[in-house]
């Protein structure tokens, strides 16, 4: 060992996995390494909150290999792991399969990776040696258990990895049934980017006593912020957001769409209404994104059409309006989108334009910021968007109102900008 691994070693570390440290390159643990492992080491349940590129994957690895080399040393079994780690893609199964390896080198544990979208046959066979550590994607681990390939009678430690995007892609029936398998004593590790309420209730059934670490500020979905969604068919989409900003006479609004192609698509159309607007994305030239910006801010130009990565770029933070053309596929990208407007104690709104094949993405979304948006929906622009068992308010459009329009650009209130915070994306 060459590097000073001594931060990682006063976690408690082996040194065998010391060792496959130094092999990393990794001199310091993560904020969520240093809070996790040695709770982890003392065999206790985690509930965890961080997102991927927090080094997660190593804060639950490294002491988990050294948990089960110490709990006891029978010898691995086939299809029968001692350790269990469920994730809901295939691409995180694989990545979490490889730091097992790299952080497992010195050590003689076994491990496998199973997941659904390949044939079953080889991991059939793989099964038939032994394993100490199995990372799964849940519905794949359910055909192996259901045709008696693997059990799970076995298992002293379980891993739930980014359960909130499990609970989005629908998995929780799955989840149930696996755990309803797995031993009463065991220790769980629950990582999730976020928490909802539905993760605390399957936390609450899932963890004895957890130890909670976060290393991700909790959800605020700004209170200020007034949110809501209008149902309407996708067709009507560009019509109704020309509608509502003629109706109430928007001055400042920042729509976002979810391809640069889009943006461009509708700025020329609200152009096209009558309505100044300007397409922000990547493909733009600087010189083109910093005029766009300079005429939104000081109120000449009345729509910014930008996509999630442009908008990252955007220093306003106190606008009036933002509006969703279309939803965002990571659900954490709404909060970042509205947390543009309702700041420094300034009411905003948040407008979601949702059509019938987004009701997926809005359910996530509620789910992670814990509560139901209104819907209205407006008289003339739906057809059969709605949703099973949702209230939907009915509204006629309004006649356009008369009063001054708003002036909040971030130019005319005067003093520097707030710097937002850097935040990564997660990946896969
Ligand atoms: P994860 O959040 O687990 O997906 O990890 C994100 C990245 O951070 C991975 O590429 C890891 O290899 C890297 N990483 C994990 N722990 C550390 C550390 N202590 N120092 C530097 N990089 C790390």
């Amino acid at each position: 060992m060459s590097a000073d691994l001594s931060k990682f070693a006063e976690l408690g570390l082996a040194p065998a996995l010391l060792d496959a440290i130094a092999d990393t390159g990794y001199t310091t643990p993560t904020p969520i390494q240093a809070k996790a492992i040695p709770l982890v080491l003392e065999g206790g349940d985690l509930l965890a909150a961080a997102q991927t590129g927090t080094g997660k994957t190593a804060g639950f690895t490294l002491p988990l290999l050294q948990r089960l080399t110490e709990l006891h040393n029978d010898r691995p079994q086939p299809g029968k792991p001692r350790c269990l780690i469920i994730t809901p893609t295939r691409e995180l199964a694989a990545q979490i399969a490889e730091s097992v390896k790299t952080y497992g080198t010195h050590l003689p544990l076994k491990s496998f990776v199973v997941f659904g979208g390949v044939n079953i046959n080889p991991q059939r066979m793989a099964m038939r040696k032994p394993v100490d550590i199995l990372i799964a994607t849940p519905g794949r681990l359910l055909d192996l258990v259901g045709q008696n390939i693997v059990n799970l009678s076995r298992v002293d430690i379980l891993v739930l990895d980014e359960a909130d995007r499990m609970l989005d892609m629908g998995f929780i029936h799955d989840i149930k049934k696996v755990l309803k398998l797995l031993p009463k004593k065991r220790q769980s590790l629950l990582f999730s980017a976020t928490f909802s309420e539905d993760i605390r209730k399957l936390a609450h059934g899932l963890l004895n006593n957890p130890g909670e670490v976060s290393v991700t500020p909790r959800n605020t979905a700004s209170e200020l912020v007034e949110q809501v969604v209008h149902l309407v068919d996708k067709s009507r989409k560009r019509q109704l957001l020309s509608t509502l900003i003629k109706q109430h006479n928007w001055s400042q609004v920042l729509v976002f769409t979810k391809t640069k192609h889009g943006a461009n698509r509708l700025a020329e159309q609200l152009g096209k209404d009558g309505i100044q607007s300007m397409a922000i994305h990547g493909n733009k030239s600087q010189a083109a994104r910093t005029k766009a910006l300079a005429q939104f801010k000081n109120g000449s130009l009345q729509v910014l059409v930008a996509t999630d990565i442009a908008a990252r770029g955007i220093d306003i933070e106190d606008l009036p309006n933002v509006v969703n053309y279309e939803l965002p596929h990571v659900s954490e990208d709404y909060v970042h989108r509205i947390g543009r407007t309702g700041r420094a104690g300034a009411s905003g709104q948040a407008v979601s334009l949702v059509n019938i094949d987004e009701l997926k993405l809005l359910k996530g979304i509620e789910r992670l910021i814990g509560r139901a948006i209104p819907k209205v929906e407006i008289e003339g622009f739906t057809g059969h968007t709605e949703s099973p068992g949702e209230t939907v308010v009915k509204r006629k459009p309004r006649p356009p109102r008369n009063g001054p329009p708003r002036n909040n650009s971030g130019a005319s209130q005067g003093g520097p900008p707030k710097k937002r915070q850097p935040r990564r994306r997660r990946a896969s």
